[in-house]
């Protein structure tokens, strides 16, 4: 199965996406965990994005879809994956239906975590009154851009894939558990394309 996971900072994404991982027996590729070991290994990525992630802005689209495509092809992700993190705009969601074209395979379900954007920067706010200090606004301040950056340069990527017919949109604000039991209804359905290379 090749699922997207989308959903504003805050919306459960990375528990989610380890659930999945746990139940369905794919791997999590999540490009925020890669762009991280790269800052953290000093590579030329690494070196580019490290300023851009700080301020909570987007690493440019043909560096994330270099990144992703040599992801896809490793062994491990041969019998499916869910992406946590990408594509984040309508071009890198573009060049990953390329990527899959090519592979002769594509996306079986996108999901989308739903959140109250209000409550989530209401609980931004208050942890920046409760911590107090510099360094505390700053990741508020970053958390509003990422928030700000997901409406405008994520949320079309989720409207090209509702008109595709393979958007669920999941509501966000209930328990840990009600949340993957809406996911798992949701896939129930999916019929699952063929493995890459495969006979189909
Ligand atoms: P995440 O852990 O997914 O929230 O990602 C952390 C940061 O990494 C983001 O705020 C971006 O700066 C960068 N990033 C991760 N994935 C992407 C992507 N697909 N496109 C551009 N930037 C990304």
């Amino acid at each position: 199965m090749r699922l997207v996971l989308l959903g504003p900072p805050g919306a459960g994404k990375g528990t989610q996406a380890g659930r999945l991982v746990a139940r369905h027996g794919i791997v999590q590729l999540s490009t925020g965990d890669m762009l991280r070991a790269a800052v953290a290994e000093g590579t030329a990525v690494g070196k580019r994005a490290r300023a851009i992630m700080e301020r909570g802005e987007l690493v440019p689209d043909d560096v994330m879809v270099e990144i992703i495509a040599g992801r896809i092809d490793s062994p491990d992700a041969a019998g499916g994956f869910i992406l946590d993190g990408f594509p984040r705009t309508v071009a890198q969601a573009e060049a990953l239906d390329k990527l899959l074209e090519d592979r002769g395979t594509r996306l079986d379900r996108v999901i989308e975590i739903g959140v109250d954007e209000a409550m989530l920067l209401a609980r931004i706010e208050n942890r920046v009154r409760e911590t107090g200090g510099e360094r505390a606004d700053d990741n508020a301040d970053t958390l509003r851009r990422r928030i700000a950056v997901y409406r405008r340069q994520t949320a079309p990527v989720a409207d090209e894939y509702r008109r595709k017919g393979l958007l669920s949109r999941i509501d966000g604000m209930g328990t840990r558990d009600e949340v993957s039991a809406a996911i798992e209804s949701s896939l129930a359905a999916v019929t699952v394309a063929p493995e890459p290379g495969g006979a189909g």
